[in-house]
């Protein structure tokens, strides 16, 4: 997980604890509503406004899930409302009877705090013109007790967000741990993984067992892919790694299981063919040339070649001097192969010959 999708999670669940914002406010005005305290004024604007508009709200987050909607606009929107409709029951409720500031005080800083428990910008912002309303028209009449209404939940929500935070660090930190570590073990890796067959660590390890395990005669095949570039540039690199998945496959199944086959480069490959006959290796390059061709992966931009992909094969004895010079036998054997004309190949005792 990058750190990209880390913060797209924590988007996703402030936008969860919107909806749970939005679903307490709804129901909270259906209670008013239904419910009015103090008999006379019962429906007020600002509660029908709370009512319509969290209800939409919720409607269009459910219709459209990707639509993010602001979060502080919101709460700080219906706190505004709430203030609102504090103002015009306040003027019906009988003298010095805070209960019902108490009450409502209360019932605000309960939605807001079980919603937004991580989020104390849009706590405040929610709590906010409430708070104030209700300091206003108490008059400081009922001072402690509306402090002590606001002091609990805003404490206990600051802490919570400090101990948040300190967590989403930790979270985090433990990721990029997690990341370097994977891109290590990738690095470590034997397998390429695009293709699935071995990377050159991968080969250098099982050559060591093949040269461990005694003599005998063993091959390299150096394969590269006529006119590569053209492919990509004219069909696209997301193809382009399709058919170098496809001909891997074809390579891979077009020699014997003891065989090694490497991805060597961006749309080369080496094949090690191991214990066999000079004249069995060349007829296995063949084979894989054929396998190959027969895929018909249309190349209408294999100038002069043909139109579908096709490999050209570089062939070298491997021999005491090591590797290297069988690979740079092999490769001189691939560019001459090329220069021929492609779809071909070529050994290096030909070319010794010539
Ligand atoms: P030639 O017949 O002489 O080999 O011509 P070419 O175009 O194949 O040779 P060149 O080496 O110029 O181009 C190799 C191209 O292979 C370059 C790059 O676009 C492509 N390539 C290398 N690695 C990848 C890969 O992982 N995915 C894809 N899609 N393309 C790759
Ligand atoms: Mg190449
Ligand atoms: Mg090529």
């Amino acid at each position: 997980m990058s750190a990209k999708t880390w913060r797209a999670l924590i988007k996703e669940k402030h936008q969860l604890s919107l909806r749970l914002f939005l679903l307490l406010n709804a129901i909270s005005a259906c209670f008013n509503i239904a419910s009015p305290t103090h008999h006379a004024i019962t429906i007020t604007v600002p509660v029908i406004l709370v009512l319509l508009s969290s209800t939409a709200l919720l409607l269009w987050q459910a219709l459209d899930k990707k639509r993010l909607i602001s979060i502080n606009l919101v709460s700080l929107l219906l706190g505004v409302l709430w203030a609102w409709h504090i103002v015009i029951k306040n003027s019906d409720v009988p003298n010095n009877d805070a209960s019902f500031l108490i009450i409502v005080l209360l019932t605000i800083l309960f939605i807001g705090s079980i919603s937004f428990i991580n989020n104390l910008r849009a706590f405040t912002l929610h709590c906010l013109p409430v708070t104030l309303t209700v300091l206003w028209l108490d008059q400081g009449e009922h001072w402690l007790r509306v402090l002590y209404s606001i002091a609990l939940p805003g404490i206990g929500i600051t802490i919570q967000h400090i101990i948040q935070r300190r967590n989403d660090k930790f979270t985090q930190r433990l990721m990029d741990k997690l990341l370097k570590e994977k891109k290590t073990l990738s690095d470590l890796s034997m397998v390429d993984p695009l293709t699935g067959l071995y990377n050159r660590r991968g080969f250098q390890n099982r050559l060591e067992n093949v040269l461990a395990a005694g003599s005998g005669n063993h091959y390299v095949l150096l394969l590269d892919i006529d006119h590569f570039k053209a492919y990509n540039d004219n069909y696209g690199h997301s193809m382009g790694d399709q058919a170098l998945i496809r001909v891997s496959a074809a390579v891979r199944d077009a020699v014997r299981s003891r065989d090694i086959v490497t991805r060597y480069g961006g749309e080369e490959f080496m094949v090690l063919l191991t214990n066999i006959e000079a004249n069995i290796a060349l007829q296995t390059a063949e084979r894989i040339r054929q396998r190959v061709y027969d895929l018909k992966i249309l190349h209408l931009f294999n100038e002069q070649v043909a139109t579908n992909v096709t490999i050209s094969i570089g062939l070298a004895p491997l021999k005491d001097d090591g590797i290297e010079e069988a690979l740079r036998l092999a490769d001189k054997a691939l560019y001459r192969a090329k220069n021929q004309g492609r779809n071909s190949i070529l050994t290096s005792d030909a070319l010794q010959a010539a």
